[in-house]
């Protein structure tokens, strides 16, 4: 495996982590995932535009032009030779500095970026998942895609225990999004989604479902509903770049629905593997 570094590429197993990397110990840093189908980038765009976002929101200057992190991005999968489904994980850390809280001087930030095989999960695209739901403990400024994901890894963790696939986020009721996801309630065929505040990350497919809704006369509304809607909501679903669009049948003990994938959410899945060009066998 071919990884992308500041030194450039270099073997997956050459590469090592220096102790006082700021990613490692301040979580000092920012990451995109990106979906890749049939060796092509899916919403690359968007990604490396939130990527930019994320770096100025905490006062990265990136060591790379955009043009330059397109062109490594596109040499990445070509020296790892990426043809079928995949998907990219990039960071971007503050860079390696003896341990000090304040920004280090003269020390550039840290790239780093690999491509891994993974297939879709059709099996709970179909069947749909369960889902916990948990008060949202995180910071103010989740919209920024950054390496501090421990209340996500404890969240996500919390929902394993519970035979739960996703935990569902909420600040005093009101649900923000998941632990890795963005989270949709349907009702009376609109769609309602938290607003893209600094409260939530701005999901990549969260733009496209917008814009698939808009497109296909679905209402699309950017209103928080809060957990105790969820008994009344015909359908919810979650979106991730990883997941796609997963039907939710079980928020903590109530069933969702008539308990099947709902309509809505079975339309927005189709047209989203049409747009993503994504072959499905019938
Ligand atoms: N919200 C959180 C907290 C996430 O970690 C993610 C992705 O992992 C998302 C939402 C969905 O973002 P995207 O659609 O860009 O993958």
């Amino acid at each position: 495996d071919v990884m992308l570094t500041e030194k450039g590429f270099v073997q997956k197993e050459e590469l090592t982590y220096p102790f006082e990397e700021r990613g490692l110990q301040f979580g000092d840093g920012v990451y995109e995932v990106i979906r890749i189908y049939e060796g092509r980038y899916y919403l690359l765009k968007e990604h490396v535009e939130r990527l930019y976002r994320s770096m100025a929101a905490i006062k990265i200057y990136p060591p790379f032009s955009e043009a330059d992190l397109y062109d490594y991005l596109d040499q990445l999968l070509k020296k790892n030779g990426v043809v079928s489904d995949a998907k990219l994980y990039l960071q971007v850390t503050r860079g390696s500095a003896p341990r000090n809280h304040e920004f280090p001087l003269n020390t550039g930030a840290n790239l780093y970026a690999y491509v891994k095989d993974f297939s879709r999960n059709t099996d709970l695209m179909r069947n749909g998942i369960n889902t916990i739901t948990l008060e949202d403990i995180r910071w103010e400024w989740c919209y920024i895609k950054s390496l501090n994901l421990l209340p996500n890894v404890i969240a996500k963790q919390e929902a394993k225990e519970n035979d739960a696939q996703e935990a569902i986020l909420h600040k005093n009721g009101l649900v923000t999004e998941g632990s890795s996801s963005n989270a949709y309630l349907v009702r009376n065929g609109k769609v309602y989604t938290h607003p893209a505040t600094k409260r939530i990350l701005g999901g990549c497919v969260r733009m496209k479902i917008e814009e698939l809704c808009n497109r296909h006369q679905i209402p699309f509304i950017e209103e928080a509903f809060q957990v105790e809607d969820i008994a009344y909501a015909d359908e919810v679903f979650m979106t991730s770049s990883t997941a796609e669009i997963l039907p939710v049948l079980k928020v903590d003990t109530v069933t969702v629905g008539d308990g099947e994938p709902g309509r809505i959410t079975r339309e927005l899945q189709r047209l989203y593997e049409e747009d993503a060009g994504i072959r499905t066998e019938k």
